[in-house]
């Protein structure tokens, strides 16, 4: 545990065998009240360190808040244990209804169908994705934040930024004051941050550019992220985000162009990918499906800006326009 300034106290969680390393968790000290930001999977050794947290600093149910920034199982995973032992916890309700839904597996199956993941294999990368096997399991009696809302620590006063892209519900919080930027997954410094659609009639893509320009001008000077190193530049990182998915998206179409009639799955085993393995077929499915929906994000996008169109039968598939 890491007191970053005053009252701000950073806890790495752990994350097993996955290729974000840890989890960012965030505890503040408050005049008024405590609050918690971000929990870590619903695993032994992430539940470990952070209740042993927990007690150190004398956070209780009575004291204390917790924010889930989104649904994502390195965030959200112990939320419903901190319910159970009495904990307030606050979540936008596109993905609280998420946590609380577990069928919503079975339309991200339907859909990576469509996108032409292989059948055969689909349970697989089910079972290999890092969201499933560590979700928190039963239901969260959530209170919903909405873009806006303050908490009113006494000496820190956070206002909530709907930041909708990684997650629909995905939410920063700023400090206005000190100038401190809580970012959650939507903005990291060492990574990229996913962006994958993973259900029809989303845009995820479209919706993080704009959530990217929404919190670039805010003047920003702490930025507090979800996973990795803290940092004090958001708006040059905030840059380099929309450079990245430029050449994601130059990239992305210019696969289409040499292979017309490719599926999003596709797309992404032509990719190029920052991971360590020698080739496409070594990937591990869950890998696979990650892959294919940061495809699908971008292939989204462009057929939106008219650049390509696509087929819609059994899978989707791409042609230029
Ligand atoms: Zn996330």
């Amino acid at each position: 545990m890491k007191e970053i300034i005053d009252n701000v106290f950073n806890i790495q969680i752990p994350m097993p065998k996955n290729p974000l390393k840890y989890l960012n968790s965030y505890f503040i000290k408050g005049k008024n009240y405590n609050l918690i930001i971000d929990t870590g999977l619903n695993h032994p050794e992430a539940e470990n360190i952070l209740f042993s947290a927990i007690e150190k600093l004398n956070f209780s149910p009575q004291n204390t808040k917790l924010i889930i920034t989104h649904m994502h199982a390195d965030h959200s995973g112990l939320g419903v244990k901190l319910n159970k032992r009495g904990f307030e916890v606050w979540i936008n309700s596109f993905d609280g209804e998420i946590i609380n839904n577990p069928t919503d597996w079975e339309k991200m199956i339907e859909f990576a169908k469509k996108l032409g993941m292989p059948l055969d294999r689909l349970e697989e990368a089910k079972m290999g994705h890092p969201g499933y096997r560590y979700r928190p399991i039963g239901k969260v009696n959530y209170n919903d934040i909405q873009d806006g809302d303050v908490f009113d620590l006494g000496n820190f006063k956070f206002r909530i930024i709907h930041t909708p892209g990684h997650t629909q519900g995905h939410m920063c919080l700023f400090e206005e004051q000190k100038r401190i930027f809580i970012s959650g997954d939507h903005i990291l410094l060492d990574i990229t941050p996913n962006i994958s659609q993973w259900k029809p009639n989303s845009r995820p893509l479209q919706d993080y550019l704009k959530s990217l320009k929404k919190v670039r001008d805010l003047g920003v000077e702490l930025v507090l992220p979800g996973h990795r190193r803290i940092f004090s530049d958001l708006k040059s990182r905030i840059d380099e985000l929309f450079l990245h998915h430029k050449r994601r998206l130059k990239e992305v179409l210019e696969i289409v162009l040499d292979h017309p009639g490719l599926t999003a799955y596709g797309v992404a085993s032509f990719m190029s990918w920052d991971m360590d393995y020698k080739s496409w077929d070594e990937f591990p499915m869950g890998q696979r499906w990650f892959a294919t929906g940061e495809a699908q994000a971008h292939l989204n996008y462009l057929c939106e800006q008219g650049k390509l169109n696509f087929e819609e039968n059994l899978v989707i598939k791409y042609y230029p326009n």
